[in-house]
């Protein structure tokens, strides 16, 4: 499923609650630097030059969609910095961060803004500093194993290492959610399962030493791109949550 457009919603997100979303990405093709099995936007589309949209489009678009919230009267929770990839790849991220948190305060300054993202591209510098104008920065980590990650985001970089990735979450000094999709399936004949003794006993171990302000935990809910992925069941996300409890974190499960 693609978004078609760059500002939609609102949508009741099972994660943020109402949500206006924002999406930087083309309208017609997926771009991410991840190609997750489980991508809800379907497999990442080969495309010579992808048509982004500028930053005043993005501004303009965005308050006329926030004065018609307020025409109507609808309550919102949050912008959500989302879409059809990964919404950081966007080279003028940093001056729509700017615009989008000056809109917000004008209009619905009770709002958060919250940009979900892979967490690839916090090596560049204006990444970092438009991730901390954020009020909820929430970063995706599927597994504390090299091969299970791998698996199961397909990043573009084949090398990357989640001790590289966890790396990268250190400029926000834990003020930052750690996102996880648990699932089970498997991919190219091989067995996929982020849920195995083996692979939880790392997780834990690896939010430990991360210690994120609080954790999302969430199970596929659409169509995958990747066809034999399994919905993991309540009991076992409700174990893992319960795991996390114990050790001190907030967790939210979304099933
Ligand atoms: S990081 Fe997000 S947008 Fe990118 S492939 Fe994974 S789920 Fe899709």
């Amino acid at each position: 499923m693609l978004f078609d457009s760059i500002i939609y919603g609102p949508i009741h997100s099972r994660r943020l609650g109402v949500s206006l979303g924002i999406n930087l990405m083309p309208i017609d093709a997926k771009l991410c630097t991840f190609n997750c099995i489980y991508c809800e936007c379907g497999w990442n589309t080969p495309v010579l030059k992808p048509q982004l949209p500028q930053r005043e489009e993005v501004k303009t678009q965005l308050e006329n969609a926030l004065i018609n919230l307020k025409k109507s009267a609808t309550a919102l929770n949050v912008i959500t910095f989302s879409g059809n990839g990964e919404p950081t790849i966007h080279p003028d991220f940093e001056g729509i961060m700017t615009d989008t948190c000056a809109l917000r305060d004008k209009y619905y300054p009770d709002a958060k803004v919250s940009v979900l993202s892979n967490s690839t591209q916090l090596g560049r510098p204006d990444v970092v500093r438009a991730l901390k104008m954020a009020d909820n920065r929430i970063l995706k980590l599927d597994s504390a194993i090299d091969q299970t990650m791998r698996a199961i985001d397909q990043p573009l970089n084949k090398k990357l290492t989640v001790i590289a990735l966890k790396s990268l979450f250190l400029p926000f000094n834990h003020d930052f959610t750690l996102q996880t999709c648990f699932l089970r399936g498997t991919y190219r004949r091989r067995i996929i399962d982020n849920t195995t003794p083996e692979e939880l006993h790392a997780y834990y171990q690896l939010v430990e030493e991360i210690a994120p302000k609080d954790i999302m935990i969430y199970v596929i809910d659409r169509a995958t791109p990747c066809p034999t992925l399994e919905k993991i069941e309540a009991e076992k996300m409700q174990e893992i949550a319960g795991v996390l409890r114990k050790k001190g974190f907030a967790v939210s499960v979304s099933m």
